[in-house]
């Protein structure tokens, strides 16, 4: 995959949502659990039927790291346990700094990390696949950037995200 182009001003956190952007389903509905990872490194369901990540998703979360930039997750799924097994089985569970992991409003969801980490919205970029919380994120100042369900999170889409980002910055 291409290696990302990061911009002069960079966000202090990236925030993910998981479902259809991170991987292509909903954990909550979409498969059946328990979830394993398989002896040739497959992850699937308890029926053998196999859960992908998108392909680029652990190479970018490791561009960011490499960055000094922190990371987490936001999603409001039904079954966290699910989601954060998710996580570990495909290696990338160590690249978030904070997880909120539940249903409800996602800007309940931000209040956490900014309380954990201290950056302020104008500091955090925020990657969804849903109308709703791309709305209800910018209202409180977060750089939010829609992702295309059918497609999930690319390295062209980080960039669209950093992009905008920067120039919002350095309008200020
Ligand atoms: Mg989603």
């Amino acid at each position: 995959m291409a290696t990302a182009t990061f911009p002069r001003l960079l966000p202090k956190l990236i925030v993910f949502d998981l479902d259809e952007t991170l991987w292509p389903f909903w954990v909550d509905t979409h498969f059946d659990p328990p979830f394993q990872k398989t002896s040739d490194g497959k992850v699937v369901d308890s029926n053998n039927d196999v859960m992908r990540i998108h392909k680029d998703v652990p190479a970018i979360l490791k561009q960011i790291q490499d960055r000094e930039i922190q990371i987490a997750a936001a999603s409001r799924t039904d079954y966290p346990t699910g989601a954060k097994t998710l996580l570990k089985l495909y290696d990338i569970d160590q690249y978030f700094n904070y997880k909120e992991i539940y249903p409800g409003c996602k800007r309940k969801h931000f209040e956490k990390f900014h309380k954990a980490s201290g950056v302020a919205y104008e500091d955090m970029l925020f990657f969804d696949d849903e109308a709703r919380n791309i709305r209800d994120i910018s209202k409180i100042g977060v750089t939010s950037i829609y992702v295309d369900y059918t497609v999930g999170l690319t390295v062209k889409v980080l960039e669209e995200g950093l992009q905008k980002h920067s120039e919002k910055k350095s309008k200020r």
